[in-house]
């Protein structure tokens, strides 16, 4: 019997890992990559693996939820770490690289695996081969998308997202917020929980309005159409249409009774519960395109956000990605389809690291399934877990995200400092990485 071959589409951040991943553990690999014959608009050079903007890995410590998650994938021996270490270039507290020799680092490595075949190839339908690995990033091409879409539905594939920042809930000021839900639905403590509103008077709505106008917002990128779909539209382009419109739209307070005032608002923020513990909420319907700094300075003129802490930021950009929590399982297989598997940004996951993470894990589950094993799957209290968590989360409103502590399982030990919480909720994490580590191992995979 002939040995299996893995057909990989795209030779980015996940895919690269992915087929390196795959062709250590003795798996033969295809991996179809459209560059040096097209290129997306982000793209500039004909190497594998490009950082299309940024050359940061972000945040090195491990009491950040990125940090972790980039030891977490030295520890199982991720090769986009491998050489970013290599072409590390001094960034302060943060992990950046030299882009052309990380580029040129990784793109050396795929021509140097005998188990990998590189293949230059606009692809243009799904591969019928399985396992296939669809790792073809925000911005796949038009008409693969098209063929994506034409399997899992149109309404299950976006080509823009809509992010809301998440705050941490021990940051709130909950002698100013209040918990309700709209005209008081749900029933037990857990349905009163899900929301927090921060209510404004008229005088602060009208300067909220006023700074959120005049912000310092993101320019789209060229490529970017910036007609926004009228369900999600950022919140300066509501707010830029008339003073009330947000009043009227995500800052509307019909049916949020403030207990203190006996009244609706004037207008509130709602927050809602990111994951099932509360340790963190999302601002809904807060997408947003104005620039990080600014968000932090008008968002924190909310009433209870005086000392919010962002775990991430809004945002809205061209970004081609599947409702993973409808349509993929917990090892990134599309379920309708098994043998076929989506990872890296196209799944959800936003950045570099995730989308590399993605592209690892991936590459372990199809592993294990070709070995004729039950793949394994990493613990919650990991990184890696929570890259699987927000995979599952949310399937109504689906977005893509970065790694944050909310994806984690919560920290159930003695009350910490969140600092010193953080880092324990690490420490916990790369000692329960110990057995996955063992499971997944290229020895264990030889031995099997
Ligand atoms: C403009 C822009 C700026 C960004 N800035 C940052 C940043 O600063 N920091 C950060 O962490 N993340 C950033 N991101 C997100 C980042 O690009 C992704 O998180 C990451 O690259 C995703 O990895 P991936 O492997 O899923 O996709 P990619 O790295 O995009 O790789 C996908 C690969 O698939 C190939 N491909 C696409 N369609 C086809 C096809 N039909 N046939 C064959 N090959 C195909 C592409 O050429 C590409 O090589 C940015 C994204 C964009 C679009």
């Amino acid at each position: 019997m002939t040995a299996p071959v893995v057909d990989i589409v795209g030779a980015g951040l996940a895919g690269c890992e992915a087929a390196l991943t795959l062709a250590s553990r003795g798996v033969r690999v295809r991996l179809h990559e459209q560059k040096p014959k097209a290129r997306t608009p982000a793209q500039e050079s004909d190497k594998l693996c490009e950082l299309v903007c940024s050359n940061s890995f972000r945040g090195a410590a491990l009491s950040n939820a990125v940090g972790l998650l980039k030891e977490e994938m030295r520890r199982l021996g991720s090769f986009v770490m491998q050489v970013a270490e290599e072409t590390k270039v001094p960034a302060g507290g943060a992990l950046a690289v030299d882009r052309e020799r990380f580029a040129a680092g990784m793109t050396r490595l795929i021509a140097q695996s005998p188990n990998i075949e590189l293949v230059s190839d606009v692809v243009e339908k799904l591969p019928g081969g399985r396992p296939t690995i669809i790792a073809t990033g925000p911005l796949t091409g038009d008409a693969l998308a098209r063929d994506i879409a034409e399997k899992v539905g149109t309404s299950a594939l976006a080509y823009y997202d809509a992010i809301a920042p998440i705050l941490s809930a021990d940051s709130l000021d909950f002698e100013k917020v209040f918990f309700a839900s709209r005209w008081e639905k749900g029933e037990d403590e857990e349905d009163r929980t899900a929301y927090v509103n921060c209510p404004l008077n008229e005088e602060q709505y009208k300067a909220f309005v006023a700074a959120v106008v005049a912000a310092r917002k993101v320019e789209p990128k060229s490529f970017e159409d910036v007609r926004y779909f009228e369900g999600c539209l950022p919140i300066e382009v509501m707010a830029e249409r008339g003073e009330m419109t947000l009043a009227f739209g995500p800052m509307k307070p019909v049916g949020l009774t403030d207990p203190r005032t006996g009244r609706w608002p004037f207008a509130v923020i709602q927050l809602r519960k990111e994951d099932e513990a509360g340790t963190a909420y999302n601002m809904v319907g807060f997408q947003s395109r104005m620039a990080w700094p600014e968000q932090e300075r008008i968002f924190r003129t909310i009433p209870g956000l005086e000392n919010a802490e962002f775990q991430r930021y809004g945002a809205v950009h061209r970004n081609t990605f599947l409702n993973a929590p409808k349509l993929l399982d917990e090892t990134f297989q599309l379920k309708s389809d098994p043998g076929l598997y989506f990872t890296g940004q196209i799944s959800g996951t936003e950045g570099y690291v995730e989308s590399a993470a993605g592209g690892l894990l991936t590459a372990h589950f199809i592993a294990a399934r070709l070995r004729g094993e039950e793949p394994a799957i990493p613990p919650k209290t990991t990184a890696l877990g929570g890259i699987l968590t927000h995979l599952g989360r949310n399937p109504d409103d689906y977005q893509p995200s970065n790694i944050t502590f909310s994806h984690i399982a919560p920290w159930d030990g003695k009350r910490l400092k969140k600092r010193e919480k953080y880092e324990a909720m690490a420490q916990r994490a790369l000692r329960d990485l110990e057995h996955y580590r063992s499971v997944v191992s290229p020895a264990a995979a030889l031995t099997a």
